[in-house]
């Protein structure tokens, strides 16, 4: 894919940002001459997971939030604004690990796990 400027902003924001991202965010964040139409932005976002350097946070919550791709962990939703946390714990993983492990004794093939923690981050308290 090429590296137009909008591509390298898309990345240096993620960069910069400790935890997942919306489309509107990400639009406010970018400079007035690289402000794309959103459907752009969703294109390139797109392209982005491809290339496996972002990676698309499915949440219950409706919004698409987007973060780059680092280490696998969890999130934490907040119900009333939406705020994002990022949650990794290893010992969380591997007691995941045992468990995938078991159900694979059981004739299941485990790919993936998946699961948010969802409540009211302190400011919505
Ligand atoms: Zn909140
Ligand atoms: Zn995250
Ligand atoms: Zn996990």
């Amino acid at each position: 894919m090429r590296k137009t400027p909008l591509y390298l902003a898309v990345l240096e924001r993620l960069k910069s940002k400790s935890k997942p991202v919306s489309v509107p965010e990400l639009l406010v964040s970018l400079e007035t001459s690289l402000q794309p139409n959103k459907s752009t932005l969703y294109r390139l976002l797109e392209r982005l997971g491809v290339e496996g350097l972002v990676e698309r946070v499915l949440l219950d919550n409706k919004t698409a939030f987007y973060e780059l791709k680092r280490h696998h962990h969890h999130h934490f939703v907040c119900e009333d604004c939406e705020t994002i946390e990022c949650v990794s714990d290893d010992g969380l993983e591997a007691k995941i690990h045992d468990l995938e492990n078991h159900l694979s004794s059981r004739g299941l093939k485990i790919k993936a796990h998946q699961f948010s923690f969802s409540g009211l981050c302190a400011a919505c308290q």
